[in-house]
C-alpha cells in the first residue's frame, strides 16, 4: 500500500496525475478519517483536480496518539545511534527518489520542478542533520565535589506534533521531525490539507528506511485536526509553521493543556538598497527573492527600502524582473481566492498613489492555472496595507526613504521580524543595520537569509512565537528535556557536597 497509494510520476511531461486519495498514516496503515469527510485537492498550475484528501477529527488525532504510544514504549529506549541511522537510509532514498519527490511537490504546491527540487534538498539537509545527532546530542557531565557528579541527560517529552503549512510540504514538516524522532518522541504530522502528498511519500520512505510503525504518523485535515492536536491532553509538544493568526490561536490553545509550543509565523521582509550597492548583483538578488515560489515563501523580498539616489538600481531590478518567465522560472499561485488577494493589494495600492512600474496582474503561464506575474509597486508609503501586510505574491512594494535610519526605523515599525537584508559594498553600512534590524534573519547582499543548518531557523517578534529556532540544535531541545542527574557513592570517603 505504501507508493501504490501516490499519484503516478512523471518528471519529464508534467502529465496530469491520476486520483488519489490522501489517507491518514496511523500505526503503518493508510486509513481514511473516522469523520468521513474529504476535500479536492487541485494542481494549482493546471486548475485541476489531483485527487482528495481525507479531512480528520479529533476522533482521528486519538487514533494517531494511540498508536504514537504504542511505538514510544521502545523507540524511546531504542539507542540514539540506531535511532540516527534510520535518518542515513532515509537521506539516501530521499536522494534516490528525488524526481519523484520534486514532481509529487511541483503537482500538489505549483512551485516550479527546479524549485521544488531545491526544496526536497533543502529537505536533505535537515535530515543530514537528525542523522548527526548522534554524534553532537551527547550529555554533559563534570564532577562538581569529591564524589559528587552531575550530569544532563536528554530525555524524549512523549508523543509529539508538528503542523505545516502549504508553500512547502517536504522541507517544513523535515524542520521539525528528525530531531524530534531521533531525540526519541514519536511523531505526529499535520500536513497542509492543499498539499498531503509530500507527506505521505516521507511516510513510505521512512517505512523503508526501518522506522518502526507507529514512530511516524500523519494525520491530513484542517482547523478540526490542529485543534484536536492542541486539545489532546497526552500530546505534550507541538511545533506549528503558518500564518501569524493561526500561529497565535495554536501557540494558546495548545499551551492550554500544559504543551511546550513553538510557533512561526507569517513575514515582511524588507530589503534595504543603498546607492553604493553593487547594480547587477542587488538586481538579480532581489528579483530572485521576490518572484522565488511565486513570492510565496516566509523569507520573500516583500518591501524594498530604496535609501537616496538608487533609480540606477530600481530600474536594474525592474529589468531583472520582466525576463522571469511565468511556467519555466516562476511557478504557480496555490488557489483562485489567493491571486484575489494578491491582485487586491495591488489594486488597493494604486488606488491609494502607488505607481505599477511592473504588472504581473494579467501574466498567465504554460497552463490553466493560477498565475500572478512578477509586480513592481513604486512610491508606496508606509500607511499603504501593500507596505504592512504580508501579501505572499510576487510582489515588491518600493518606499522610497532619505536615510539608513529612516529605513531602519520603517523596518523595525513593522510588526513581523523573519528577515531582513542590506544590499552595500560597505562593511560599516551592512555592520550599522545588522545590528539595527528587527529581524531574526539578516542578509547582507543575501535576499532570502535563511541559515544553512546547523543554523538554527527562526523570526523574532509576530513572526515566532515561542523560544528558540525550529531548526539545528535549537529543534534538539525543543523536542527533548533536561534531566539533571546528581551521584554520590558511599565508596568515596572524602566526598563534600559543596566545595
Ligand atoms: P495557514 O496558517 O493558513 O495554515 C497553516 C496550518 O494551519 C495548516 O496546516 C492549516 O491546515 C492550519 N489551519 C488553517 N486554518 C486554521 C484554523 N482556523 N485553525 C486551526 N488550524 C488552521 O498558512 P498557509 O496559508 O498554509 O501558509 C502560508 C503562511 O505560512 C504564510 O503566512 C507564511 O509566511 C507562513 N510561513 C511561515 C514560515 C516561517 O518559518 N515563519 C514558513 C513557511 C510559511
Amino acid at each position: 500500500m505504501t507508493n501504490e497509494a501516490l499519484p503516478k510520476f512523471s518528471a519529464t511531461s508534467y502529465a496530469f496525475a491520476p486520483y488519489v486519495e490522501a489517507k491518514n498514516w496511523i500505526g503503518g496503515e493508510w486509513v481514511s478519517s473516522k469523520s468521513g469527510k474529504s476535500m479536492a485537492i487541485e494542481n494549482p498550475r493546471a486548475a485541476k483536480k489531483l485527487g482528495e484528501v481525507t479531512m480528520s477529527n479529533a476522533d482521528d488525532v486519538e487514533a494517531a496518539v494511540q498508536a504514537a504510544e504504542k511505538a514510544y514504549k521502545t523507540w524511546r529506549t531504542t539507542p540514539i545511534k540506531e535511532r540516527g541511522e534510520v535518518f542515513y537510509r532515509l537521506k539516501y532514498l530521499m536522494q534516490r527518489d528525488i524526481e519523484e519527490l520534486s514532481w509529487l511537490v511541483s503537482h500538489e504546491n505549483g512551485k516550479t520542478f527546479a524549485e521544488a527540487k531545491a526544496e526536497v534538498e533543502k529537505g536533505i539537509e535537515c535530515v543530514e542533520f537528525g542523522a548527526s545527532l548522534p554524534n553532537i546530542a551527547h550529555g554533559e557531565q563534570l564532577d562538581v565535589s569529591r564524589g559528587v557528579n552531575c550530569r544532563i541527560e536528554h530525555e524524549p517529552v512523549g508523543v509529539v506534533a508538528g503542523i505545516a503549512p502549504f508553500n512547502f510540504p517536504i522541507m517544513v514538516p523535515l524542520w521539525m521531525m528528525p530531531q524530534a524522532i531521533v531525540g526519541g518522541n514519536a511523531f505526529i504530522l499535520k500536513p497542509s490539507e492543499q498539499v498531503p502528498y509530500g507527506a505521505m511519500k516521507l511516510a513510505a520512505l521512512l517505512k523503508e528506511a526501518g522506522l518502526p510503525d507507529g514512530v511516524f504518523n500523519v494525520v491530513n485535515g484542517g482547523a478540526d485536526a490542529v485543534n484536536g492536536l492542541c486539545d489532546h491532553p497526552r500530546i505534550k509538544a507541538i511545533a506549528f509553521v503558518g500564518s501569524t493568526t493561526i500561529a497565535k490561536h495554536v501557540y494558546i490553545r495548545g499551551a492550554q493543556t500544559g504543551k511546550v509550543m513553538l510557533c512561526l509565523g507569517g513575514a515582511k521582509n524588507h530589503l534595504m538598497v543603498v546607492p553604493d550597492a553593487d547594480v547587477q548583483l542587488t538586481a538579480q538578488n532581489v528579483a530572485a527573492s521576490f518572484t522565488g515560489c511565486a513570492g510565496q515563501r516566509c523569507m520573500a523580498a516583500s518591501v524594498l527600502l530604496a535609501i537616496g539616489p538608487v533609480d540606477h538600481i530600481v530600474d536594474a531590478i525592474v529589468k531583472e524582473a520582466a525576463k522571469i518567465q511565468l511556467g519555466k522560472d516562476l511557478g504557480a499561485i496555490i488557489n483562485a481566492p489567493s491571486v484575489k488577494r494578491i491582485n487586491g493589494y495591488v489594486e488597493e495600492a494604486e488606488k491609494l498613489g502607488a505607481k505599477v512600474i511592473l504588472d504581473g496582474r494579467a501574466s498567465r503561464g504554460d497552463e490553466q492555472g493560477y498565475w500572478v506575474g512578477p509586480t513592481v509597486l513604486d512610491n508606496v508609503s508606509t500607511a499603504m496595507p501593500a507596505a504592512t501586510q504580508e501579501i505572499f505574491g510576487p510582489v515588491l512594494s518600493i518606499v522610497r526613504c532619505k536615510t539608513i535610519d529612516e529605513a531602519i526605523a520603517i523596518e523595525n515599525a513593522n510588526s513581523y521580524g523573519n528577515a531582513a537584508c542590506i544590499y552595500t559594498t560597505s562593511g560599516a553600512v551592512a555592520d550599522y543595520v545588522t545590528e539595527r534590524v528587527e529581524a531574526g534573519m539578516v542578509g547582507v547582499n543575501v535576499g532570502v537569509p535563511v541559515p544553512r543548518e546547523p543554523f538554527g531557523f527562526g523570526g523574532w517578534n509576530d513572526s515566532k512565537f515561542g523560544t528558540g529556532n525550529i531548526t539545528g540544535m535549537d529543534g534538539y531541545r525543543f523536542w527533548t528535556r533536561p534531566r539533571k542527574v546528581t551521584t554520590k557513592w558511599a565508596l568515596q570517603k572524602d566526598t563534600t557536597w559543596m566545595g
